[in-house]
């Protein structure tokens, strides 16, 4: 309330209680103040009822929201359900507008400052995560594997010779998709095996753009984020490649601002080397709904070119839902989330270790790779005990575990968009052992942790006695009660036996 309307309310009820009130009021004001000013992440959360007073105060700028309003356009921001209105707290218009999803939007002065906002404390957490240098970002609303084709769309404005994209080989689909949809041919770089790691296979990719000429590469796609026993690539060098040879370096860092790993790398190759821009996914990283991603970059400019890439105005939920999140949060709350998301990590590899070895398995060594681990499961390898490995995840599967994969070097091959893989999933044409990943992620408990220890025992226990008893009859009973046909139990192998990020 402003000081005339104060002086009023004086009126009705003591100025006392009315001063009171009035200072109460002027904390939350100061908030927002500080927020406007600094553009940065508050230190301390808030709680609900001011940020709701913010996104009020925002929406009432725009103008589906103006009393008297008469709306002569094809595009007002009338919104049918007052439901729908209200699940965006009245913001109508979106983001952007038709040539560029960064522009402020003339009808939406509120929704405008949300997505300037948004930005800028997204900027400032991707500071805290560890990527100092980094120039500037923006939310985008459609997840990672779309927003790689966006940026490659953008590096082909200034490429006009390039056929191809350096890929080392990653065994998810959408990042590989991107490739096939921005226009351009992968070349897949296969991983080299060191001790019980996948890595970057440096000399291979050098030999690529002698072999290709430089021109002809749009860009190299490197990965931070990755399932075990694949690592991160090795940023460094291949940015120290990109700049000899001056071709762009993309990075997929789907879910690598969670980990000081990862940044540090993407920190330290843009040091070095060149990186042109890096793609993370919204939800994997600020545990908000699927639906976005942050396109960063340490060049201004190239960031530009991006966002004005973008054909057309955009929807604002990502952006709401990360501007909510953030001011929830706070610096501290996010600080907080990723230190015990590190030590999730140690917890999960010391009971995924234990339980390993008691089962004669083992966890394999990864220590490169911060966020997922594996286990090996040799109970599944050999001879007759092939679906052993199917079993092992779709039993975990219907006890609610979801996000594991159980992945063996079968030899079966896979077609992605018309390109053959052998044993599409383990990232390697021929992985010594079959083995169980699992993920330490942002906000995951040590309940989840101790819960799916204990099922992954029993699922184990169950396996060894069924594997000495010699026949799966009861196991494939078990996932026939399920009602999963011949078909779907495809499905269950390898890469597509989960309902984690790989989706
Ligand atoms: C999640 C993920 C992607 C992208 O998936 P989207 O569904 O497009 O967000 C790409 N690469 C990796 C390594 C991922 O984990």
């Amino acid at each position: 309330m402003n000081a005339e309307n104060l002086k009023l309310c004086e009126k009705l009820v003591s100025s006392s209680y009315v001063q009171q009130g009035a200072q109460a009021r002027s904390i939350q004001e100061n908030k927002i103040r500080q927020l406007l000013q600094h553009r940065k992440l508050p230190e301390e959360g808030w709680d609900d009822i001011t940020i709701e007073l913010c996104l009020q105060e925002l929406a009432v700028m725009d103008s589906n929201n103006f009393k008297g309003n008469c709306g002569i356009g094809e595009r007002e921001a009338r919104i049918a359900s007052s439901l729908v209105a209200k699940r965006h707290y009245r913001l109508g218009h979106g983001i952007g507008r038709s040539g560029d999803i960064t522009a402020i939007q003339p009808k939406a002065a509120g929704s405008s400052l949300l997505m300037k906002l948004t930005n800028s404390l997204v900027l400032d957490v991707l500071k805290i995560a560890g990527i100092n240098s980094v120039e500037d970002c923006f939310v985008v609303p459609m997840a990672t594997g779309m927003c790689l084709v966006l940026c490659m769309l953008t590096l082909r404005q200034t490429r006009p010779n390039a056929l191809y994209v350096l890929w080392p080989r990653i065994d998810q689909k959408s990042c590989f998709k991107s490739i096939i949809t921005a226009g351009f041919q992968p070349v897949v770089i296969e991983n080299c095996l060191v001790g019980d790691e996948l890595t970057t296979d440096l000399s291979a990719i050098e030999e690529k753009i002698e072999e290709l000429g430089p021109d002809k590469v749009l860009c190299i796609m490197t990965t931070t984020s990755c399932f075990a026993p694949r690592i991160p690539d090795k940023l460094e060098e291949v940015a120290v490649l990109s700049k000899k040879y001056d071709i762009p370096h993309l990075v997929n860092n789907a879910y690598g601002i969670q980990s000081t790993k990862c940044t540090h790398l993407l920190q330290q190759a843009s040091r070095v080397g060149r990186v042109d821009a890096f793609v993370q996914s919204t939800d994997k990283n600020f545990m908000v709904p699927v639906g976005g991603s942050v396109i960063a970059s340490f060049d201004k400019n190239l960031l530009q070119k991006i966002s004005k890439t973008y054909p057309g105005r955009a929807s604002v939920s990502p952006t709401l839902d990360l501007f909510i999140t953030l001011l929830t949060l706070g610096s501290t709350g996010y600080k907080k989330l990723l230190s015990k998301r590190k030590a999730m990590y140690s917890y999960l590899s010391s009971s995924l270790s234990s339980c390993a070895a008691k089962h004669g398995e083992r966890l394999l060594s990864v220590p490169h790779n911060p966020i997922s681990m594996a286990m090996s499961l040799t109970v599944a390898d050999g001879g007759d005990n092939e679906r052993l490995s199917t079993e092992v995840g779709s039993m975990l599967f219907t006890r609610f575990v979801s996000g594991t994969r159980v992945v063996e070097s079968s030899g079966t091959e896979t077609s992605v968009s018309g390109y053959k893989f052998q044993n599409f999933g383990a990232h390697h044409n021929d992985y010594p052992c079959t083995y169980l990943t699992a993920a330490a992620a942002i906000g995951m408990t040590e309940s989840e942790v101790d819960t799916f220890i204990t099922r992954l025992d029993k699922v184990l226990t169950k396996c060894k006695k069924r594997k000495t008893n010699s026949g799966h009859s009861t196991c494939y009973q078990e996932i026939g009660s399920l009602g999963t046909n011949g078909d779907e139990l495809v499905t269950f192998t390898g890469i597509r036996n989960d309902t984690s990020q790989q989706e």
